[in-house]
């Protein structure tokens, strides 16, 4: 006789707990609902306000037999859970995701196609100092067949004493390189007033690890019809950082490649830490091709082929790494840039290495 009414009381706990479940489901569906309205009002979707108010019709109709207190908390866990899906539901929607676009975007850089499955490489000096200098560059590179150059003509330094570039000369000079050797240019932009002029130098406008969340910067160049190299901020989350290549997305450039080149960490044996489990995590979050730059990641001539060697295996679209003809008398970063020697040496051991899909 127990025995049959306690099978009772669990038939009715079962009812009851699918009972919950189907409230909670339905409550899901209409906290979309609300989140739907509310992105289209660009109102934000936490109102406490409104949770207090919720809470507050909890306590005024407890008939027992559970303290106010006790059903608040399971009711904010509610709460909480109805916020995180508006918040999945907004990360899906996101135009850089994978959930959005399932197939890889390939950008196309005067006919290189990054992100169709073949690693490439970008390489130059960190600085343009002149056209000489970028020349022998640009020479050795063509000589192992790459056809991606780099070279900073407006250079975010940490000090205002130090070396700033040589502005709309370096992209001059770039250009003139581009043209000359038949190779693709990449530069940093760090004012949106600058990126209308750069569309006539340069083939990929990149925005720096400094101005990643330089939003009016990112809007701009949302707006152009340019490859954009987006590189990861110092103290950026993923999260962040993929926001912030929504941005430019959300304007109608779709040509961005994002770059993984080192968070700042307590460690101090190299120049930032380099987060390599970040390369499969943006390909995986999003459509995007997805480089690491070895040389600011690291810091350490020494650690550029092993890191290189990392992110080809991890699934990289492409390294970029620093290459100067005399780093001992580099304006920037002199003590990272390779020779022209070591450059010959970092192909050659990494080659073999790429995949070759093209
Ligand atoms: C650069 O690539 O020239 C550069 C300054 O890098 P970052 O913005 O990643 O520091
Ligand atoms: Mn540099």
């Amino acid at each position: 006789m127990t025995d049959n009414r306690l099978d009772e009381l669990r038939q009715q706990m079962d009812d009851l707990n699918l009972q919950i479940l189907n409230l909670i489901s339905e409550r899901g569906k209409v906290v979309q609902e609300i989140g739907k309205l509310k992105e289209m009002q660009g109102t934000n979707r936490f109102d406490p306000v409104r949770e207090r108010a919720m809470l507050n019709l909890i306590e005024e109709n407890n008939a027992g037999p559970f303290e106010t207190s006790t059903l608040q908390h399971i009711f904010k866990e509610i709460f909480k859970a109805g916020l995180e899906l508006q918040h999945d539901d907004h990360r899906k929607a996101l135009l850089v995701s994978r959930k959005k676009k399932p197939e890889n975007t390939i950008v196309n850089i005067k006919g290189e196609k990054i992100g169709n499955g073949a690693q490439h490489f970008i390489v130059g000096p960190c600085s343009v100092e002149s056209y000489e200098q970028v020349a022998a560059v640009a020479e050795a590179a063509k000589k192992q067949g790459l056809r991606l150059l780099r070279g900073g003509a407006f250079k975010p330094r940490t000090s205002p004493y130090d070396f700033q570039g040589l502005g709309l000369e370096g992209l001059q000079i770039l250009k003139q390189i581009a043209d000359e050797y038949d190779m693709a240019v990449i530069s940093e932009i760090v004012t949106p007033a600058d990126i209308e002029t750069a569309l006539d130098y340069i083939d990929v406008i990149q925005i720096g690890a400094r101005n990643m969340q330089n939003f009016e910067l990112l809007k701009a160049a949302g707006s152009v019809n340019k490859p954009i190299l987006l590189k990861r901020g110092l103290a950026a989350t993923l999260d962040e950082f993929i926001n912030a290549a929504e941005y430019i997305i959300s304007r109608g450039n779709g040509q961005i490649i994002l770059c993984e080149r080192g968070i700042r960490t307590y460690e101090r044996a190299t120049r930032n830490t380099l987060d390599i489990s970040a390369v499969p995590i943006l390909k995986k979050e999003t459509h995007l091709p997805v480089f690491v730059d070895v040389t600011h990641s690291t810091g350490r001539r020494d650690l550029l082929l092993p890191t290189a060697k990392a992110a080809l295996a991890i699934g990289a679209d492409g390294v970029m790494a620093e290459v100067h003809p005399d780093p001992a008398v580099a304006l920037s970063d002199s003590a990272q840039q390779m020779d022209i020697p070591q450059f010959k040496e970092f192909i050659s051991e990494l080659k073999p290495l790429c995949n070759v899909l093209s």
